[in-house]
């Protein structure tokens, strides 16, 4: 192991690339690819992810709100950019940096076509989005009308795709239910594009949905999860690496008492003679309270070290009895022998959350670029 020398998250664009062309495999030569890139990039590095996806041939990219999309357009990216739920306070700026908004409700909608007309805006990509089932955003299948209605209020507006989320791709205990969420977008896209008068492209899958319901991948999909080196299954995982690894130094290590305290609210106890390591890593950067006293562990030299006590703020103490290990040495949080779906479960928690979690001063390295 390379020493870190501070704590450090190694961003590997190798792993990138091959986690993308592993995606790619698993659809046809002519569906388009999405990266997400929302939560600067899963936690990652949003500019250095969206040049490499872009250089790699990505299609489009994606991101939650305008402020990301503005980002990555200061940044020179070029290839469209999705905002999957922009707010009308932003339609100024995603204008002006040719951010591609989804329009998931009848108000968002009419507030568009209200600032696109007072703006003279012309030929503007629209993306429509609807729920079919995880109620979360989008319009319902009968707002079609509507929508149509609108839209021909303004020609200059052109709807270029439509697309749903699924709520469960990843259960195969809820298979019949993804299947009917699959059906009725289907349905309401022959509805769509029968009153519109053309067709736009459509996309509904996710990471877990390229896997498991590769028959629809329509005209796009849309990888987050899977490009960062996780697909929800021990099976998908093998074949995708890790982009991310967090790893520390100890910066002091502790032989302690038994009958003694480590820690905050004395909340851990120490039976007998034990040793520890105090680690430059606390819930600040992004591990949480649930991981400390005991819940979770990270490695040094290979070897478990579980947190004891509580997490501060600045701060991580482990227990490192029977660890052959100085101070100055590095530690793995996660990474590619660990995996932080493991890493984030100790803690009841799922890889999403620990990776978008590690905060803006833990220092980014890049890898393999
Ligand atoms: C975040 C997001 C994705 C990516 O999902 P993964 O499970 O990370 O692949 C795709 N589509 C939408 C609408 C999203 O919000």
């Amino acid at each position: 192991m390379g020493k870190v020398g501070e704590t450090t998250l190694e961003i590997d664009l190798g792993a990138l690339e091959h986690n993308f062309r592993f995606l790619k495999s698993k659809i046809a030569a002519e569906t388009k690819f999405l990266g997400v890139v929302k939560a600067f990039a899963y936690g990652s590095d949003i500019v250095t992810i969206a040049k490499k996806l872009e250089s790699l041939g990505a299609d489009y990219l994606a991101v939650a709100y305008v402020n990301e999309g503005v980002l990555l357009r200061d940044a020179g990216i070029s290839i469209p950019i999705l905002v999957f739920h922009p707010q009308p306070i932003n339609f100024d700026r995603l204008i002006k940096h040719h951010l591609e908004p989804s329009i998931y409700s009848p108000r968002i909608l009419k507030d568009f076509l209200k600032f696109a007309e007072s703006a003279g805006i012309r030929e503007y990509p629209i993306h429509i989005k609807f729920n079919t089932g995880l109620n979360r955003l989008g319009f319902w299948e009968n707002d079609v009308d509507f929508i149509v209605e609108q839209l021909k209020k303004l020609n200059e507006i052109k709807v270029v795709s439509v697309f749903s989320h699924l709520a469960a791709s990843e259960d195969p205990k809820e298979k019949e239910f993804s299947q009917r969420q699959i059906q009725t977008f289907q349905k309401i896209c022959e509805n769509l594009n029968g009153k519109l008068g053309y067709t736009p492209f459509r996309h509904m899958l996710n990471t877990s949905g390229i896997v498991n319901y590769p028959e629809a991948q329509f005209e796009m999909v849309r990888s987050g999860i899977g490009l960062y080196g996780y697909g929800n299954e021990e099976k998908v995982d093998q074949n995708l690496k890790p982009v991310a690894s967090l790893k520390t130094v100890i910066s002091q290590i502790h032989r302690i008492e038994p009958n003694e305290s480590v820690g905050y609210n004395r909340a851990f106890k120490s039976e007998g003679f034990i040793t520890t390591a105090t680690l430059p890593l606390g819930h600040a950067d992004g591990i949480g309270r649930h991981y400390g006293n005991g819940k979770s562990h990270v490695l040094i030299k290979g070897e478990k070290a579980p947190i004891i006590g509580n997490v501060c703020m600045d701060m991580i103490m482990v227990d490192i009895s029977g660890i052959d290990c100085k101070e100055g040495d590095e530690v793995l949080v996660f990474g590619p022998n660990r995996s932080a779906e493991a890493f984030a479960s100790s803690a009841q928690t799922i890889s999403y959350e620990i990776l978008t979690a590690i905060s803006p001063r833990v220092k980014r390295v890049i890898i393999n670029p």
